[in-house]
């Protein structure tokens, strides 16, 4: 079972994950687990895909990632067994690619 599945059942009950077609990360972080609005949600297929294609464009968003999220989100992983710390390298090296989302004001 996937981890954010897992966390999603936790929240809202084993039945609530039955009818769950697809979660979807509206942080765009792979391994988040933190079931919310702002993060994990209920989602579909089509829905999902209409959300990546609106935000992997965007200035900094990690869906711009050319390793594509399910390559990133097992490197990602295998860095955090290896040193936390390396993690936020990545996601500062990423940063650097692809800019800072820039405040309106
Ligand atoms: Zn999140």
């Amino acid at each position: 079972m996937i981890a954010h599945r897992f966390a999603f059942a936790l929240a809202s009950g084993v039945d609530a994950l039955d009818g769950v077609e697809v979660l979807g990360h509206r942080c765009d972080n792979p391994l988040c687990q933190r079931i919310g609005d702002e993060h994990v949600v209920v989602s579909s297929h089509q829905q999902n895909r209409r959300e990546w294609a609106a935000r992997k464009d965007l200035t900094g968003s990690p869906l711009g990632d050319p390793r594509g999220s399910r390559a990133r989100a097992r490197e990602l992983r295998d860095l955090a067994r290896q040193d936390p710390l390396l993690v936020a390298q990545d996601q500062a090296r990423l940063r650097a690619i692809y800019g800072e989302q820039l405040h309106l004001w």
